[in-house]
Formats: C-alpha cells, sequence, structure tokens
C-alpha cells in the first residue's frame, strides 16, 4: 500500500490537461484550489497506515491474498460491505468533504460481477480483462475514479436522436486494436485526483443505442482527455492566504467536466461494448453502490457540522437552552437514520453470480432518498444554531488589521474565556459545510450525487414488490 507521500508522487508524474478559471494548470499537484481535494484523498492512504483504523482501511485482496486499501476491494461478504460504510463515515469525519476514492471503489465493484454476467451470456472476455486491470489497481494502490455522467442534452430524446450525437459519450470508430471514444462525462468527483478513470454509460440503452454501451478504463492522462474544473462557492477564498475564511482549509472535494475528444482505448481496456442487454445491470449496482456509500460519507460529514453547531451555541452561551439541545437532537436524529439506512442495504447484501457482494438494492436506494433530505434539514438546523453572524462576520484580515482588529476582537465576543478568533473559525467551518465550496459536497451532492431523487424513486417502485403486499392485506381482510 502507498504513503501519503507516495501518492502525491505519483500524481506529479502524471500530465494531466486541466483547466481552471479560463487558464491551464501546470501544477495541479500544488494548485492552491485544488490542493484540498488532494489531502482528502491523501487521508484515504494515511488512515491506512495508522494501527487503529487499519481493521476499516485494509482488508484481504480475494485475488493475491495480500492486504490492500479497502478502496481497491472486491467486496467479499457482508461484513465488508458494512466496513465500507463505516470507513468512508470514518474519513467524512476526518475530512468534512468528500474524498473522492469511493466513485472507483464503486464502478470496480459494479464491474466485477457485470462482466462476470456478460461473458456468461455472450461468451465475451470482459471479466478476465477487467480482472487484470483490478490486479494493477490493487497492487499499485491506484485511485480509480468513476465516470457515469453524460451531459445529456436534450432530457425529451434518446442518445441517437440528440441534435449533437456526442452528448452521451460513444464510440466513434472501431479498430482493429481498440476503439476511438467522444463525449464528456459531467461531475466527475476527484478525477484530477486519480491515476485511472472507469466509464460506464448514463443510463440503460436500447438495442440501437449499441455505440454508446461502452465501458472501458483509461489513464486520466491519455491523449484527448482533459478536463474542465468546476467552479465552487468562495472557491477563490482559498487563493487569499487566510485560512479562517476558508472555513476548512485542509480538505475539499472537487468535481470536473472532462472531455473524451477523441481517446482511444485498446481492447484489453474495454469492458463492454454493444451488449445494450447489460448497460441496464451496470449502471443500477454502480448506483446501488453509491447510494450506500452515501449513508457512511455524509454522516461523517454530519458528524462534523452538528459538532461546529455544538461549538458555536457553547461559544455565545446559548449551548444550555432547552430548544438548542432539541435542535442537536434532532441532527444525531436525521443523521443516525442516515446511517442506519447505509448499514441496513450492507448488512442485507447477497453475493452475485460472480461471488461478489452486492448491497440490498431497496434499501440502498431507500438510504439514499434519505440523503436528498435529512442534510439539508441538518444544514437548516446548523444555520439556525449558528446565528446571522456565520454570513455577515467581517473577514480575517479585519480580525488581524491594527485598526479594526481590536473592535472585531471586542465586538463579535461571545462567552468571556472563549477567544473570539475560536468562535469566528467555527461559524466559517459552518459556512464552508452549508454554503461554501463543501456545501457541494453535503447539499448538492446529496441531492443529485448518485443520481437524483425520482432516480431512487423508480428503483424503490420496482423493488416495492405492491403484489405481494397486496396479498397480505387480502388474507387479513379475508378477501378471497
Ligand atoms: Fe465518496 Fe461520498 Fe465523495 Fe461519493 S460523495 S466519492 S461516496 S465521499
Ligand atoms: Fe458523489
Amino acid at each position: 500500500m502507498k504513503t501519503p507521500d507516495q501518492y502525491i508522487e505519483s500524481l506529479r508524474k502524471l500530465n494531466l490537461e486541466v483547466y481552471l478559471l479560463g487558464e491551464r494548470v501546470k501544477n495541479p499537484v500544488d494548485h492552491p484550489i485544488i490542493r484540498p481535494s488532494l489531502n482528502s484523498v491523501a487521508m484515504t492512504f494515511q488512515l491506512a497506515h495508522e494501527s487503529e483504523h487499519k481493521a476499516l482501511m485494509t482488508t484481504t485482496s480475494h485475488l493475491s491474498g495480500r492486504t490492500i486499501n479497502r478502496f481497491t476491494a472486491i467486496h467479499q461478504s457482508s461484513q465488508d460491505l458494512v466496513n465500507k460504510v463505516k470507513m468512508q463515515r470514518l474519513l467524512g469525519q476526518k475530512t468534512a468533504s468528500c474524498f473522492q476514492r469511493c466513485v472507483g471503489m464503486d464502478a470496480m465493484n459494479a464491474l466485477y460481477s457485470t462482466t462476470f454476467e456478460t461473458d456468461e451470456k455472450h461468451g465475451t472476455p470482459y471479466h478476465r480483462r477487467f480482472m487484470d486491470f483490478l490486479q494493477r489497481v490493487q497492487e499499485e494502490d491506484l485511485v480509480v475514479d468513476g465516470a457515469m455522467t453524460d451531459v445529456k442534452g436534450d432530457r425529451s430524446l434518446r442518445p441517437v436522436q440528440q441534435a449533437d450525437p456526442d452528448l452521451f459519450l460513444r464510440v466513434v470508430e472501431r479498430r482493429k486494436d481498440g476503439v476511438v471514444v467522444r463525449g464528456a462525462k459531467s461531475h466527475q468527483t476527484g478525477m484530477v485526483n486519480s491515476q485511472e478513470v472507469i466509464v460506464m454509460p448514463t443510463m440503460a440503452l436500447r438495442e440501437d443505442e449499441k455505440d454508446y454501451a461502452i465501458s472501458f478504463a483509461v489513464p486520466t492522462d491519455s491523449k484527448g482527455l482533459f478536463f474542465i474544473y468546476g467552479r465552487q462557492s468562495c472557491d477563490t477564498r482559498k487563493l487569499e492566504g487566510s485560512t479562517l475564511d476558508v472555513g476548512n482549509h485542509q480538505f475539499g472535494g472537487h468535481e470536473v467536466l472532462a472531455i473524451f475528444d477523441d481517446v482511444f482505448v485498446p481492447w484489453d481496456r474495454v469492458f463492454l461494448c454493444g451488449e445494450t442487454d447489460f448497460v441496464g445491470t451496470l449502471v443500477e449496482r454502480f448506483a446501488g453502490y453509491h447510494r450506500q456509500s452515501y449513508g457512511g460519507c455524509k454522516v461523517g460529514v454530519g458528524d462534523v457540522l452538528i459538532g461546529a453547531a455544538s461549538l458555536a451555541a457553547e461559544y455565545n452561551g446559548a449551548a444550555k437552552a432547552s430548544h438548542i439541545a432539541d435542535k442537536l437532537i434532532e441532527m444525531v436524529h436525521l443523521n443516525e437514520t442516515l446511517y442506519s439506512c447505509g448499514l441496513a442495504c450492507s448488512s442485507e447484501g447477497h453475493p452475485t453470480r460472480a461471488g461478489n457482494f452486492e448491497i440490498d438494492m431497496l434499501l440502498a436506494n431507500v438510504c439514499k432518498q434519505n440523503v436528498t433530505r435529512f442534510p439539508y434539514e441538518i444544514a437548516r438546523l446548523a444555520e439556525d444554531i449558528a446565528g446571522g453572524l456565520m454570513v455577515t462576520m467581517p473577514s480575517e484580515k479585519d480580525l488581524r488589521s491594527e485598526r479594526t482588529g481590536p473592535f472585531v476582537e471586542k465586538y463579535l465576543k461571545g462567552v468571556a474565556s472563549v477567544p473570539t478568533e475560536h468562535r469566528m473559525r467555527v461559524l466559517r467551518l459552518i459556512e464552508n459545510l452549508t454554503l461554501g465550496t463543501a456545501a457541494v459536497g453535503y447539499r448538492t451532492e446529496s441531492m443529485h450525487g448518485a443520481g437524483p431523487p425520482q432516480a431512487q424513486r423508480i428503483m424503490i417502485r420496482r423493488q416495492a414488490d405492491l403484489e405481494a403486499k397486496k396479498g397480505l392485506a387480502k388474507k387479513i381482510a379475508g378477501i378471497g
């Protein structure tokens, strides 16, 4: 397993094409806007080497029998699924942001079973190819991104009906040695901090959409692949050199628009090509695993937010008010409900035909549906407790200024024994989580990441087995 330093060094060797604020970034590793997101991923390496966290952060490879980072593992039991969620909560607590590495783990677990079943039916060589890729990922402890979401253009039209056929990523050329792909993937979490990316189709496809039924892995510095870095609210505060105003100056997440401008993929890296009948399965499984993931990561970030709200109340002397205590209880209740769903869909896991473990789909979708709601309520309560100062407070520069500093110090004081700066720091952290750079991960991503609410409702409807429930009611009611 790599150390954080080895991981960072390996990123320096990549020749990534990244654009941020209209300019090419020469050195993404040390860029002040990007670096906090890299630090979050580095934490997945660091904790794997700490004895107290090893049990959650590492596992045994079913391929080599060696100890590997859990982020590169194929789940072998329900307990593995449970440990995955616990690991994600831990990392959410340590980074208070999106640590990005789950997407690849979820993509690999979805591909593991889907390639196996595709080969069974079609006699294709995908599973073996994927296993070779997986072995390298485990041996080199690679960070793998998972790219699913196409830009999709006009939502009322199928991929082949779009005015521009590239709005869904597709094969534009089939060669003897591989395929050439073109398209774009949006909201790509952590891609600039990854060495590899697994690409998957965005939705179930029809027979005549074979060109869009493509899954593969390529290095992130492949020719023709480049990234346009997504803006986050308050992102340029990171350029000001202030740690206080950023709220969380060490960690963050990132998303990019990834452009595949005629990227060549050799056949040994293609894991699905034209088998439209397995696209729905792949999409559903990836989404299922990632919906489970949110029952861990968002809970860990929620822990930090609840802690921050509690500190804010303590720092201004409101901690003993009964309504504050009640709001904190409500936040904990909501947060632990999310965790319960993450654990439940994991412990109810089952083996696939390939042998790896999959979550209970209904419960994973219920988990994510709750995630589209509860973090918003937790954030609302945190803002309620924090008070308006969270968004009207002067800057760190004003605190440090000779003229204004003494007055900021004096008039922003809460409880006399607490330094004003501590009060400001905790309010900025709440701002960061609810309105700033981390709000991408805690709020909007809670809504749309791993699919928007309606996607879960479709799955819940499909898995609900209403016929069986009607049967139960008939029996009890004495209806023949
Ligand atoms: Fe992992 Fe959560 Fe980020 Fe998805 S949103 S990559 S599950 S930390
Ligand atoms: Fe996500």
